[in-house]
């Protein structure tokens, strides 16, 4: 097979274009350039494309995960379950709060948070078993129901979350998703984002980083049924603050307002907000584009020795931020890190999602965990390489991808 010399492929390139710049330039030119307008007309059409009630507009997801926790109740000493298989942002907001993070091993089909897993370690660290803590703490912190726990949506393909709703109502638990991957998606055919129990205090969290499925540059969204929790998050969003900037400066401005809290400084610029309102529109025409390369993905490397397409359960429509494909070791002792290599030279940029955090000295250093103490996590990381995937790659990008991959494949079985 001859292999383009000509093309070089990214892994990740945004898709935006004049739209955006003149919502960008209409912002600037308007005169005012922070949280108002933009960003309410955002949050409202936001929450009505995921079927939530309550909308609050950020500058990160992983502000919007800070703050989700803090909304929750989360406090220094509890105890919050997540993936091992996940990036940092997801972990570190827990460390924000001096608790606990608790690791969960994943399913290696689909590597989301395994909820037989889930429901073991919920289930002993509620009858006190410190076996269930992470290593490293199991002499100084108590066995005890976690706060909550944080279910990631890796590559947009959503979790078990029928099971992980009905363990929190059982045990108490609030339910903070990890949906930075995960817009849109849907699982049993319900928008993530939409999914609640009246019996579990929960929000969910988007991103609009630039390599995200829509992008603000920087942005996150929170999203919730609970006026409580969105309330709460709002106000610590912009320093704990009782009004925010627009009803202190804006026509109706009171002077007045009552610090609540120490807060954050986490608001969203509505020069950001117009351009997610834009990515807002074009959402549908891209998540489609995505979905045919992974399509054209799937056939191409289906049956072939020594790939492994991702596999999607049947209830869960991913969003496909990512394409996941998993190498076999070959026979001559070639991995993982060989393919990576291999397809750069072949115009082929590629990542790896993720080194799962149990990996990762601090993490080690903290909590102690050994890579045998998540073996699935640990594993599946070994073989797995994430292909471009975006809807500014043309059909010549997708094509030399194809070639690309199915060229290693064979050299690298034999
Ligand atoms: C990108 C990402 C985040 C953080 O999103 P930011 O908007 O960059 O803060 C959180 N969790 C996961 C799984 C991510 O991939």
């Amino acid at each position: 097979m001859s292999i383009r010399d000509d093309l070089y492929v990214p892994f990740a390139r945004p898709d935006t274009g004049e739209d955006e710049v003149a919502a960008v330039r209409e912002v600037i030119l308007g005169g005012w350039l922070t949280t108002s307008q933009r960003c309410r007309e955002f949050e409202q059409a936001f929450a009505e494309r995921v079927g939530a009630r309550h909308a609050v507009a950020l500058n990160s997801c992983t502000a919007a995960l800070h703050l989700a926790l803090e909304a929750v109740g989360v406090e220094r000493g509890d105890l919050v379950v997540t993936t091992a298989y996940t990036f940092a942002a997801t972990a570190e907001v827990i460390r924000y709060f001096d608790a606990v993070p608790v690791l969960v091993d994943v399913d290696p089909d689909t590597f989301n948070l395994d909820p037989v897993a889930l429901e073991d370690v919920v289930g002993r660290l509620a009858a006190g078993d410190r076996s269930a803590l992470p290593p490293a703490v199991r002499d100084r912190v108590e066995a005890k129901t976690p706060r909550a726990v944080i279910p990631v949506h890796i590559a947009g393909a959503a979790c078990q979350l029928d099971r992980i709703y009905k363990l929190a109502a059982a045990s108490g638990m609030a339910v903070v998703e990890d949906a930075a991957h995960a817009f849109p998606a849907a699982y049993r055919s319900r928008p993530i984002g939409s999914i609640t129990d009246p019996n579990v205090a929960s929000a969910v969290c988007f991103s609009f980083y630039a390599t995200k499925t829509i992008t603000t540059g920087e942005g996150g969204m929170l999203v919730t049924d609970s006026p409580e929790i969105a309330a709460r998050a709002r106000q610590m969003s912009l320093h704990g603050l009782t009004h925010d900037a627009w009803g202190r400066y804006g026509k109706n401005a009171a002077w007045r307002y009552d610090i609540d809290g120490p807060g954050f400084k986490y608001n969203m610029t509505d020069i950001a907000a117009a351009i997610g309102l834009v990515q807002l529109d074009r959402a549908e025409a891209m998540t489609d584009r995505r979905r045919a390369i992974a399509s054209r993905y799937n056939e191409a490397f289906a049956d072939v020795p020594g790939l492994e397409t991702p596999l999607v359960p049947d209830d869960v429509c991913p969003s496909w931020h990512l394409y996941m494909l998993r190498v076999s070791p070959s026979p001559n002792g070639t991995c993982r890190d060989h393919f990576v290599d291999q397809l750069v030279r072949r115009g082929v940029g590629t990542s790896v999602h993720f080194i799962p955090l149990h990996l990762h000295s601090y993490y080690q250093r903290t909590l102690g965990y050994a890579p045998d103490d998540l073996p699935h996590a640990t594993a599946e990381f070994e073989r797995e390489i994430s292909l471009p995937i975006y809807s500014a790659m043309t059909d010549d990008e997708v094509d030399h991808v194809c070639d690309a991959v199915l060229d290693v494949a064979t050299r690298f079985a034999a």
